[in-house]
């Protein structure tokens, strides 16, 4: 009986930190402070030298980072925001729930964000976009920002899968105005629930921003502004600070797994590699290939014990909460034919030269 491959195994993870996860653990409990506190403190400072950012700002989760974000921007009630068709569903809700309205726009074949279909969406109340950094590869920006200013647009980044990317030195997230993060526990620095993150060199925002996601309040019963509850959990603020001193040789562990993959995987007539997944621009967060047979792989590698994922079955103008009539070409395509297959830092290199062969028998029988 062969042993199941899941996706994602973050059981392993967590063991191999297991002494200093307690620790901190006991360590939180003795404070007894659960909101706030040193632990967010440093938390941000950690990340603020890692990003090398001008600030970071803990909040609750990504989907609110977002919507913060272009709160803080103060868009009026109709102003349009650029929105990739292909994304997780976060990028869009964010948009309408900030009183504004997502206009989506097709993707080029990578699933990023392009200047020259934009330049087709725009409309005298676009106010906004916002790029992703799908599957942690991320989009163009140095040549997206210097659209946005020709055009008068802010820049949000969701560089919720990104954390550790950067282009040209800079961190994903540090190019827009604001950039946010997630630390789900399945992105490649998780929490063990739900976490956020806010970057931004403006300090005018910030402020704003920490106001927002506590109450409006700059201080204790002071409200100043409207806001709500966004605080990022001390609990979790913990677990993160103890993961990012291994996060580095995590995600060399990560880059080494998948040039294995793209050398296992080389040459298969009919199946698309992400090639650019050894670069600095891309933090390995996902392996996705594209092939015309995607769901008889899936099916093929779920028999074999090994497990994958989809990322997304339906971009979002297709799905009922957002549906749009128009077509999406590319970002339909990339839903039709996109796999992801497991890569995270506690494979071995038997597990993936067993899924490499595995992918590779299943061409050889279906060709
Ligand atoms: C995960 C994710 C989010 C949302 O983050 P949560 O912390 O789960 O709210 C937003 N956008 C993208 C692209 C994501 O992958």
């Amino acid at each position: 009986m062969k042993k199941r491959i899941p996706f994602l195994e973050l059981s392993r993870l967590h063991r191999s930190i297991e002494d200093e996860l307690v620790e901190k653990f006991k360590e939180v409990m003795a404070r007894a402070v659960f909101a706030e506190g040193e632990e967010i403190k440093l938390l941000e400072k950690n990340v603020t030298d890692f990003l090398k950012s001008p600030a970071a700002i803990a909040c609750s989760n990504g989907t609110d980072a977002l919507e913060l974000a272009l709160r803080a921007l103060d868009l009026r009630p109709g102003d349009e925001v650029i929105v990739p068709a292909l994304t997780w569903i976060s990028t869009a809700e964010a948009v309408a729930n900030a009183g504004a309205v997502p206009v989506f726009c097709d993707v080029n074949d990578k699933g990023l964000l392009d200047p020259e279909v934009i330049e087709k969406h725009l409309s005298p109340r676009t106010a906004c976009m916002i790029p992703v950094h799908l599957y942690g590869n991320m989009a163009d920006m140095p040549a997206l920002m210097a659209f946005a200013r020709q055009h008068g647009l802010r820049v949000v980044e969701d560089a919720a899968q990104a954390f550790g990317a950067e282009w040209g030195g800079t961190s994903a997230g540090l190019f827009g105005d604001i950039g946010c993060f997630s630390f789900y526990p399945t992105k490649n620095l998780g929490a063990m629930g739900e976490a956020g993150l806010i970057v931004t060199g403006d300090e005018k925002l910030e402020e704003r921003l920490r106001w927002m996601l506590n109450h409006g309040q700059p201080e204790r019963n002071v409200h100043k502004i409207k806001g709500g509850n966004s605080k990022m959990d001390t609990l979790q603020a913990g677990i993160l600070n103890v993961k990012l001193r291994h996060f580095q040789g995590w995600q060399e562990r990560r880059k080494k797994l998948a040039v294995q993959y793209l050398r296992e995987l080389k040459g298969i007539n009919g199946l698309s590699l992400p090639g650019e997944i050894t670069e600095d621009r891309h933090n390995a967060h996902l392996f996705s290939v594209k092939l015309r047979q995607r769901d008889a792989l899936r099916h093929y590698l779920d028999r074999q014990g090994i497990g994958t994922a989809i990322h997304y079955p339906n971009p979002l103008p297709k799905t009922p909460a957002f549906f749009h009539a128009k077509p999406f070409p590319m970002a339909e395509e990339i839903s039709r034919t996109t796999l992801s297959l497991p890569l995270h830092p506690f494979l071995t290199d038997e597990e993936i030269n067993f899924i490499g062969g595995s992918v590779r028998e299943f061409f050889e029988r279906n060709v």
